[in-house]
Order: structure tokens, then C-alpha cells, then sequence
């Protein structure tokens, strides 16, 4: 049987549920504890001087504790790197998409051990950075031998993984773009089908037209896998109309979007997702989330760690980005680097600590959540914890 434990001493406690605390959307407490049930699930929160006894007790100091950061949209697994790609950007030379072929490349070469030790890593820095859940989505195998390879080593760090078949045609592909999508739909897709619980596709220009979205996401419905959307990142085009029609969880990037298409991400319930890391990394437009929050979209925040366009495993960054940049108040950005990446996932179960939901938190060598905004470069993140253990820190 495990143990339980009180965690106390919080001076700030970001519960995201707004039944707690102060009643708003963070639900915010003062002077708080939780304990952390033997099902590594939060079995209390409540005041410090009312908490009940535990068979292990830590003292937190006065700092604050937030939910774990649900980085739901990741590229994780890859091969390689692009600096030099990216220096050339800052140089002024505009993002094209087009380096996802150098990644590709790299990544069919590489071993699976190979792989799995660079994904490792990097899910090692995002653990100490406060990331207790990622997703992560295949997309740089771009055959079916190393879509599937990618995906089952994936697995191992997640249950959210996404077949991302549809994120480039290949070269192999390139005079018969028809062909790809017959691949990506049938043999790949009935490959990956085992190790994925989503299914995407890149629609944007110079990626996926409406019509051959509409057709891999079609072929996800019937595998009857959850649907998700990378869209208008680069440019405005259909993939916002495309997501509420087909009603998918999340429409990821979001950086160009007409009043319609805010309406119609509403009325369809769809998460949008922001990735400011890829407008920090590529010097791009960054979305406004004002809009979005205003309309009473559920909005979203995620990293997109990739080697092209994103090469970011920091979710506090990515707060602190999204309240400087898009125009979110440091609240708004952590619910949704919390409880808004999370039902972007269909989860309801994490990215906020209310009772019953998994004890995964994040101590802060802070006094408040603010700071996370407000001293953006400091890792100060000073414990993570997964599912009641004690992870980093
Ligand atoms: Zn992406």
C-alpha cells in the first residue's frame, strides 16, 4: 500500500478549480495544503492549519504550487537539428515549412535507441521545467516503417500521441500528392492505429489543401480516433472552418483567424491552441489570444518542440510569451498551460488539482503564479510532481 502525503506550507496554491479558493478561475488558496491520496490522486486541499494527518509530510516554505504544465503539442521524437536553419531566419530569410525534409531525413536514419534517448532527454528538461503531461505526434517519418517507430516510442512517454502522417509529402510523393494521402490514409494510418489516440494534419499554405484535410481527418473518424488540427499558422485559410465542421478537440497554431472563424471555433466547442514558441522562433506574427478569450473560446497553451520551427521545451516559457505577446493576463496563461491544454487532450483528469484529480503539481520557488509571467529565463520550478511522486527537485 502506498503512502500518503501531506504537502503544506503553500503560500499560493493554484488548484484550477473554481469550487476552490477564491472562486476564480485559478481558484487560488492562501496558506493552503493537499494531501496526496494513495492512489497518487489529490485526496484533500484546504488550509495548512486544517489539514489532516499523513504518513509523510512536506514543508513547502511559503512558495506557490500550481498544476503540472500540459504541453499538448509536441514533436518529440526527431533526429538532428537546425541551427543552421535557424540562423538563416534571423538573417531574414522567411519560414517556409520546408525544413521538415531535413528532419525527415535524419530521423528515417536514426535508431530507435537513437531516438528514444534524444525523446528521453528532452522529456527530462520539460520534468524540470514542470511538465507532467506531454503529447507527442509522429510526423517525421513521413513512410509507414518509421511513422510506426516513431509513434512506439512515443508511447513510452505518453498516451497522447498523434499520428501526424499528413505533416509533409515526402519527396518520394512529390508528382503524386494524391497517391501520399491514399498512404497516410489506409496502410499508415491501419499501421500507427495501435499506438495513437489522435489523428492530425498539417492544413496551412504549402502544407495541406481543405480537401485532402477533409480526407485523413475523415479517415480518422472512421478508426475512431480523437481529431486535432494544426491551421492557419502561416497564413488565413480554411483549417479554422475545417476544425468546426468536423468538430475536432484542438485547432493548434491559430495565428490567423478571421471573426468567423472564431465563431465557428466557439459554437463547435474547439480548443484553440496558441504555440508562441513558433513565433518567437521563427520572428512571425504572434495570435492574439485576446480575441480568442473575449469570443469565450477555451484557449489553449503548448510549446510545439520541434527542430525547425520551435525548438522550445519550456511551458513557462511559453506563459510568459503568451501574457507579453498575445495579450493574456498572467491567469488567463497559466489555466491554459493547465486546464485549457488538458481538455485540448479530452482530459479532465489533470491540469487542475481539485479532489480527485491526479497530484500533478508543480512547486515554484515563487510566492506567487505571477512570477512564472513576471521572471521569464529563471527556471523556478523547484519541485515536479507526477502522479503523487516527488519527480524533480
Ligand atoms: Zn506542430
Amino acid at each position: 500500500m502506498s503512502a500518503t502525503t501531506l504537502v503544506t506550507a503553500i503560500g499560493e496554491l493554484v488548484t484550477c478549480d473554481e469550487t476552490l479558493g477564491d472562486g476564480s478561475k485559478l481558484g487560488l488558496m492562501r496558506d493552503a495544503a493537499l494531501v496526496v491520496g494513495e492512489d497518487g490522486e489529490i485526496a484533500w486541499v484546504g488550509s495548512a492549519g486544517e489539514a489532516p494527518d499523513a504518513d509523510e509530510r512536506v514543508d513547502v516554505g511559503g512558495r506557490a504550487v500550481v498544476p503540472g504544465f500540459v504541453d499538448s503539442h509536441t514533436h518529440l521524437v526527431f533526429a538532428g537539428e537546425r541551427s543552421a536553419e535557424f540562423a538563416a531566419r534571423m538573417a531574414g530569410e522567411p519560414y517556409t515549412g520546408g525544413g521538415i525534409m531535413t528532419t525527415v531525413a535524419a530521423t528515417r536514419a536514426a535508431s530507435d535507441e537513437e531516438l528514444r534517448a534524444s525523446a528521453e532527454a528532452r522529456v527530462a528538461e520539460m520534468h524540470a521545467l514542470g511538465t507532467t503531461t506531454l503529447e507527442i505526434k509522429s510526423g517525421y517519418g513521413l513512410d509507414v516503417e518509421t511513422e510506426v517507430r516513431i509513434l512506439r516510442i512515443a508511447r513510452a512517454f505518453t498516451r497522447d500521441t498523434t499520428f501526424l502522417g499528413a505533416h509533409a509529402v515526402p519527396p518520394e510523393y512529390a508528382d503524386d500528392r494524391a497517391a501520399y494521402i491514399d498512404l497516410v490514409c489506409g496502410p499508415m494510418l491501419d499501421a500507427c492505429f495501435k499506438y495513437v489516440r489522435w489523428v492530425d494534419v498539417f492544413c496551412d499554405e504549402g502544407a495541406f489543401s481543405a480537401d485532402e484535410t477533409r480526407a485523413v481527418l475523415r479517415a480518422g473518424a472512421q478508426a475512431a480516433k480523437l481529431l486535432r488540427l494544426h491551421g492557419n499558422q502561416l497564413g488565413y485559410g480554411p483549417g479554422a472552418q475545417i476544425a468546426a465542421e468536423f468538430a475536432v478537440s484542438s485547432l493548434d497554431h491559430c495565428t490567423y483567424l478571421t471573426d468567423d472563424d472564431i465563431t465557428a471555433l466557439r459554437d463547435a466547442g474547439v480548443v484553440a491552441t496558441l504555440l508562441p514558441g513558433a513565433e518567437f522562433s521563427t520572428r512571425s506574427p504572434y495570435p492574439d489570444a485576446r480575441r480568442l478569450l473575449d469570443a469565450g473560446v477555451t484557449v489553449a497553451l503548448a510549446t510545439d518542440c520541434n527542430p525547425g520551427s520551435s525548438y522550445v521545451t519550456s511551458m513557462p516559457l511559453m506563459i510568459a510569451l503568451a501574457v507579453r505577446e498575445t495579450h493574456m493576463s498572467p491567469a488567463e496563461a497559466l489555466y491554459a498551460a493547465t486546464t485549457g491544454a488538458a481538455l485540448s487532450l479530452e482530459r479532465t483528469d489533470i491540469g487542475c488539482l481539485g479532489i480527485g484529480s491526479r497530484a500533478d503539481f508543480a512547486v515554484l520557488d515563487a510566492p506567487s503564479h505571477v512570477h512564472l509571467a513576471y521572471r521569464p529565463g529563471s527556471n523556478l520550478v523547484a519541485q515536479t510532481w507526477i502522479g503523487g511522486e516527488r519527480v524533480c527537485g
